[in-house]
Parts: C-alpha cells; sequence; structure tokens
C-alpha cells in the first residue's frame, strides 16, 4: 500500500515493480505486470548486486520497458531486511513522453536548449526534443565536466553536444544526482543586440555626418561673411580715404585740414602743450597758369605737395592742401623757431626746383609761407591760430614774396586761454 497507493497514480509514472533479492518480480502497481517474472538481467538490479551498500535512489538511462513498451527512465532503490541484509529492489518507471510533454510546456524556443542530465552526463530528455540523443552520455564534454565541478552557475564554453560556443546555466536538482542545464548561443544573444547597436550606429553615424555637414557649411557660411566684412572695412576705410584726401596732389584735403587742426588744437589746450600751424602759398599763380597754363599750373602744385610731404615727415605732421594754390601743414609739440625751419625748408625746396616762372617776383617757382604757434602768440581758437598765420604769410607776401614769416609772438608771458 505504502508503495503503489498515491505515488503510483502520480502524472507520467508509468508502474511500480517490487523485485525480491533474487530479481523476480514479487508484485506490481499494474495488473498488466507478470508476477514471477526474472528481471535479474536489468541494469538497476545489476547496479544494486554490484553495490550493495548504495542506499540512494538509482536512476537508469533511459530505454524501452519490457512490461510497457515505452521508453522510460527507471528510479529505483534498494529494500532491506530488518538485519540489513538485501531483500530486494523497488522499480518505478517515469515515460520519457511524460518528461517531454512538461519540458515542451515550458516553451523553451527562444532559450536555445534545456537538457536535463542524469548520472554519467546522460541526457534524459531535451527540449527541443530530439530522439537521438535521449539516452546518449556526454561524461567526456569538456563543458560537462565543468558542469558538474561547479555544481551550479554560469559559463561559456564549447556545446556538448554540436558545435561552436554556448553559454550554459546550469544547477544540480536537490540532492539528486540530476543536473537541468540551460544553453544558450551566444550569437542567439547578442543577435539582438547586435541589431540594435547596428541601427543605433548608424543613426549616429548619420546624425554625425548631419553635423559634420553642417559644420562645413557654417564655416564656409563664416567665411564668406568674414571675407564679406574685410572687404566692406577696406571698402568703407579707402572711402574714408578719398573723403579726406585731395585728388590733385595726394596731401590732405580742407576737411581733413579742419579734423586735424580741431583735434591737435584740443590736444594742446587739455595738456598745455605747443602746436605750430603753417600756411603756405603759391607766388603769383595766376600769373603761372596764365603764362603756362593749368596743367603745367597743376604740375606745379603736386611739385609744391612733394615738397612740403618732405620737409614735414613725422607721424603727428598733417600736410594739407586748403585751397587752390594754398597749402597747409599742422605741426604738433612744435613752436615758433621749428615751424621756422620746417616752412623755411619748403620754401627752399620749392625754389630749388628751379620752375620757370616768367611773370614771377624770381624768374622761378616760389611759395610764401606764414608761421603761428600757440603759446607764443595769444589765440583763442583753432580759427585765431589761422588768421594768425595767415596774417604772418600777407606780411611776407607785402615784403616780396618767397619768403617765411612768423606771428609776432606775445609780449607777455602768455598761457593758453580757452
Ligand atoms: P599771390 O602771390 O598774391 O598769392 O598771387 P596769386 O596769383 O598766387 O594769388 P591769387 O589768389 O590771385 O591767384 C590764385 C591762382 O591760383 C588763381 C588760379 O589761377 C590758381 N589756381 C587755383 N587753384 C588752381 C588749381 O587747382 N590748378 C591750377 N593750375 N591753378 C589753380
Ligand atoms: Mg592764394
Ligand atoms: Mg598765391
Amino acid at each position: 500500500m505504502i508503495l503503489f497507493d498515491r505515488a503510483a497514480s502520480a502524472p507520467g509514472f508509468a508502474f511500480q515493480l517490487l523485485l525480491d533479492a533474487s530479481g523476480t518480480i514479487v508484485s506490481g502497481s499494474s495488473p498488466s505486470v507478470p508476477k514471477g517474472l526474472d528481471r535479474s538481467d536489468t541494469e538497476y538490479f545489476h547496479h544494486f548486486t554490484a553495490h550493495p551498500d548504495d542506499d540512494d535512489l538509482h536512476i537508469s538511462p533511459p530505454a524501452v520497458s519490457r512490461v510497457s513498451g515505452q521508453q522510460m527512465i527507471m528510479l529505483s532503490r534498494r529494500l532491506s531486511n530488518s538485519d540489513g541484509s538485501f531483500a530486494g529492489v523497488v522499480v518505478g518507471g517515469i515515460k520519457i513522453d511524460y518528461l517531454r510533454s512538461l519540458f515542451a510546456s515550458v516553451g523553451a524556443e527562444h532559450a536555445g536548449t534545456v537538457t536535463l542530465f542524469g548520472p554519467q552526463g546522460v541526457v534524459l530528455m531535451r527540449e527541443p526534443f530530439e530522439q537521438s540523443v535521449i539516452g546518449a552520455s556526454v561524461a567526456d564534454a569538456t563543458s560537462y565536466r565543468r558542469m558538474i565541478a561547479m555544481r551550479e552557475g554560469s559559463f561559456v564554453g564549447p556545446a556538448m553536444l554540436g558545435e561552436d560556443e554556448r553559454r550554459f546555466t546550469f544547477a544540480r536538482l536537490g540532492l539528486e544526482p540530476l543536473t537541468l542545464s540551460i544553453a544558450v548561443s551566444p550569437s542567439a544573444v547578442y543577435a539582438e543586440w547586435q541589431r540594435q547597436a547596428l541601427s543605433l550606429g548608424l543613426v549616429l553615424l548619420s546624425l554625425c555626418g548631419v553635423t559634420a555637414g553642417l559644420t562645413w557649411l557654417l564655416r564656409r557660411e563664416l567665411c564668406h561673411r568674414e571675407q564679406t566684412e574685410a572687404k566692406l572695412v577696406a571698402a568703407n576705410a579707402s572711402l574714408a580715404a578719398q573723403a579726406t584726401t585731395d585728388a590733385l596732389t595726394g596731401l590732405g584735403n580742407r576737411r581733413r585740414f579742419d579734423e586735424a587742426l580741431a583735434q591737435e588744437w584740443d590736444r594742446a589746450v587739455r595738456g598745455q602743450r605747443p602746436v605750430a600751424l603753417i600756411l603756405i602759398d603759391a607766388d603769383c599763380f595766376k600769373g603761372f597758369n596764365d603764362t603756362y597754363g593749368h596743367q603745367r599750373g597743376d604740375e606745379a602744385l603736386r611739385l609744391i605737395a612733394g615738397s612740403i610731404r618732405a620737409a614735414a615727415n613725422r607721424a603727428s605732421d598733417t600736410a594739407c592742401r586748403i585751397g587752390g594754390e594754398e597749402f597747409a601743414v599742422v605741426l604738433p609739440e612744435v613752436d615758433t623757431a621749428g615751424a621756422i625751419v620746417v616752412a623755411e625748408r619748403i620754401r627752399a625746396a620749392v625754389m630749388g626746383w628751379g620752375m620757370p616762372h616768367a611773370s614771377g617776383p624770381h624768374t622761378v617757382l616760389t611759395v610764401s609761407c606764414g608761421v603761428a604757434s600757440v603759446p607764443e602768440v595769444l589765440a583763442p581758437n583753432a580759427a585765431a591760430l589761422v588768421a594768425e598765420a595767415d596774417g604772418a604769410l600777407y606780411v611776407g607776401k607785402g615784403a616780396g614774396r618767397n619768403q617765411v614769416r612768423a606771428a609776432e609772438p606775445n609780449e607777455t608771458d602768455l598761457r593758453l586761454v580757452i
């Protein structure tokens, strides 16, 4: 009753047998079991006669039952008499088909293979099912030995059945000599990951490409703008220069003179520093034009401009043509004596060219210069300084031309008056 009651009715359990010490069937769970049949030739009976001290559950490799004709796994255990001597063996058969239906219900189609190993690496069941491997032993496989040594865990190793590598995850089932293992091909595990990595990589790559393209476009646009701005700045500078340059002589024009004089005047007042002004006027130039023509007159003006440029050559000096045949030089940080030296250099240079001037008082082209500087003359503003220089020039004209005249310094010790 103990042996054959509940356990025998469990699903998948085919039958149970009781063998006596000689291997003869004494009793069975099913009426179809023929009593008195000699089963001393079975694997499990041999096992217990060979290992009389084995009290543990013995699991036989899958075999076809002679009772039911179905493939079975036999579970057997030794029975002992009260004195401990061998009394026989109790045997139970589990249908392979039952195990197969259990494994199939796991739904392991995405997990590679699920395998149940019995003692000595015998494959008891495997999903997906393959009849040829049921009962085969993988005891010699490297991965099996490693699996048995670890009892449970996970590693990547060569496949036990088949080729290539597998990731094995496995565990021993309780105290029994059964091991359940799940083997998955790493390439199958990584396939989805690789597909995602590839598509992400492609997206990333195209984003990089777009970024690089946009950067290139931006750079080209910036270069374009930079060039345009540089051209604009150059054009503005050229326009500004043109606006303050005298086209005939290349000196500053009237506007440039007004700006420079106002600027230097303010600087002189602020810093209590001297500033000098020279006005230069071609002598009897009307007569020159009348005698030699306008073109020659222009040449003469260019000659005078060149002489002025050469004489007033400091970076701070500003030479301009302020009227038809009138020129002016603003000389910061220069007093009357210094300005007279510069004016005299200009006068001598123009005369030195020896340009014929039949109607002039000296038969060659000459200029007269008027000089004035603060603080030596009393001038309340820049216009007054111009008037002082003009007065001196007028004196020079009256005294026979081709000479430099300076505005008379004020007698008392005068300072700049603002
Ligand atoms: P002064 O010695 O008293 O200065 O006599 P001037 O003849 O030089 O003085 P005036 O102001 O009477 O004559 C200036 C002349 O300069 C008038 C004009 O023929 C000439 N002139 C003015 N501008 C130009 C110019 O751009 N080119 C030429 N060729 N001649 C000019
Ligand atoms: Mg004049
Ligand atoms: Mg003149």
